[in-house]
């Protein structure tokens, strides 16, 4: 660890808290939006789409039992048939009368005496225990029930798939005269189911006890499926079907997705209606809000880290420029001329450069201050801290040696350095230093400076070199100033 600044270890640190602040959030959020979504199915939308589903099938359902009921309890069309089915136009009106009163699909009436098949456009065939299409009528007679319901394609029309209710018709003494009902298109029902597969995104479909597949919103499953051969339900589908009172609901892998799916047994048709639900898909969601949520905390965490650099690196520099240069003239202070005239030093030392120092001072600067006042003495100090620096090279250095006093530090010999001492002198002593802060010159006359140049030895020290410029700038002062003495 010690081998990381102080910047470097606050920087770890934050990222550190930030990254394991946003990870533990979105984790802890991302489990409960999982178990929500769950819950939520399990709890409320499945049963709920299960019921409602339910209740639509069994107002759909219950009317064409109902009216089947009906035409089997019509007088006239008991003593129609007992009086020997004589007049094909008046049962013919008949059903066509109860298939337009009530919108169904087709209505019809088969003859256990004569094996006539009448429908609502008149005598549709003469049926027979050899045609496979009749079989129905043969298996219904023999289970000796009131109604039952068939899903099947009807002959009459265009063999469109229909749910048929049948209904015993008997004489008024019980005996057997035929099956009278109607015909259910079947889109209606589909269509119920398919508009929940839409909305929802759930699969709805039915199958009778035997597991097999009666309903379903994708038409090649039907009669065709049976949930007991299919991979993953097979395993649940005897507890799905084993409780006709209760609903179930019970959950299944298949091909590394995860189903809830619920039943519900339906009484009228002897059938289960199954809704099922892929809790893989609908926790996609759930994942896509999650793999954002982290993106988006990467991101908050990179501007974070980002701007706490750039502050820290501000600060660091504000702190550098206090530490080592003068407030006023933004010049170096004492320390800093000390540290950089070791470093040049050496370098000397090793032949690879002359050093040269100019010392230089402001002329009768305390009558500057006295007449003008201290701000504009400030800002004077301030101009000849610019005009030094424009004229100087990037590698030289300005230093704030004293109140009016300054040295430059020249990486050049005596000759270079009196160069730069000239142009100094005669840049300032050209500037209008007043002019700008509208201060009457005539009272002081032009700012000017006297300067003493000395040139680096061998044998010196930081103070014996900068001794020499101050002689060099006391002759310079003796000389009657705006002078350079070397
Ligand atoms: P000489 O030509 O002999 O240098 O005359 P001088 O009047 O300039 O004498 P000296 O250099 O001794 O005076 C320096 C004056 O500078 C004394 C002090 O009041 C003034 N001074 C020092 N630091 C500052 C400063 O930061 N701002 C202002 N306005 N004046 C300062
Ligand atoms: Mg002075």
């Amino acid at each position: 660890m010690n081998r990381f600044s102080i910047r470097t270890r606050l920087i770890l640190i934050l990222t550190l808290i930030l990254l394991s602040g946003f990870l533990t959030t979105n984790i802890i959020s991302y489990t409960a939006s999982r178990k929500l979504v769950r819950t939520s199915i399990i709890g409320d939308n499945l049963p709920l789409a299960r019921d409602n589903i339910y209740s639509e099938i069994q107002r759909d359902l219950m009317r064409p039992i109902f009216v089947s009921s009906l035409m089997a309890n019509d007088t006239f069309l008991k003593d129609w048939v007992i009086a020997g089915e004589k007049g094909l136009p008046h049962i013919t009106r008949y059903l066509l009368e109860v298939k337009q009163q009530y919108g169904f699909f087709t209505s019809f009436f088969i003859s256990d005496r004569t094996r006539h098949y009448y429908h609502f456009k008149g005598l549709h065939k003469i049926i027979s225990r050899d045609d496979d299409h009749d079989s129905w009528y043969y298996e219904f007679k023999a289970m000796n029930v009131e109604y039952d319901l068939d899903v099947d394609t009807d002959q009459a029309q265009d063999n469109r798939l229909t749910i048929f209710i049948n209904h015993r018709l008997t004489d008024y003494a019980g005996h057997f005269l035929g099956v009278v009902g109607v015909g259910l298109n079947f889109d209606m029902v589909a269509g119920i189911l398919d508009s929940y597969k839409e909305k929802y995104d759930r699969n709805v479909y039915m199958v009778d006890s035997q597991g097999l597949i009666q309903v379903h919103t994708h038409r090649e499953h039907i009669l065709k499926t049976n949930i007991f051969e299919q991979e993953g339900i097979r395993d649940i589908a005897g507890n799905l079907l084993g409780s006709k009172d209760e609903p179930s609901l019970l959950e299944y892998d298949k091909a590394d997705e995860h189903y809830l799916t619920t039943c519900r047994y339906i009484k009228e048709l002897d059938w289960y209606l199954l809704v099922e639900q892929n809790q893989t898909r609908a926790m996609a969601a759930v994942n896509k809000t999650f793999v954002k949520n982290l993106l988006l905390s990467l991101l908050i965490t990179l501007f974070t880290i980002l701007g706490t650099i750039l502050v820290i690196n501000y600060f660091q520099k504000q702190l550098e420029i206090l530490a080592t240069r003068d407030k006023l003239t933004r010049a170096f202070n004492r320390n800093e001329f000390e540290r950089r005239y070791n470093y040049l030093a050496g370098m000397e030392k090793r032949d690879m450069l002359k050093l040269s120092i100019i010392l230089f001072d402001i002329d009768r600067f305390k009558v500057i201050n006295d007449t003008h006042g201290h701000v504009f003495g400030d800002a004077v100090i301030r101009k000849i801290a610019d005009i030094a620096r424009e004229i100087t090279r990037e590698n030289d250095i300005l230093v704030r040696w004293g109140g009016d006093e300054f040295i430059l530090l020249s990486i050049g010999d005596i000759e270079h350095a009196r160069t730069i001492a000239q142009r100094l002198k005669d840049g300032i002593s050209s500037h209008d230093f007043y002019s700008d802060h509208n201060v009457d010159s005539d009272l002081t006359g032009p700012v000017t400076v006297s300067c003493g140049i000395a040139q680096h030895l061998p044998e010196d020290d930081l103070d014996a070199f900068v001794n020499r410029a101050d002689q060099a700038l006391y002759a310079a002062k003796d000389r009657g100033r705006n002078c350079i003495v070397y």
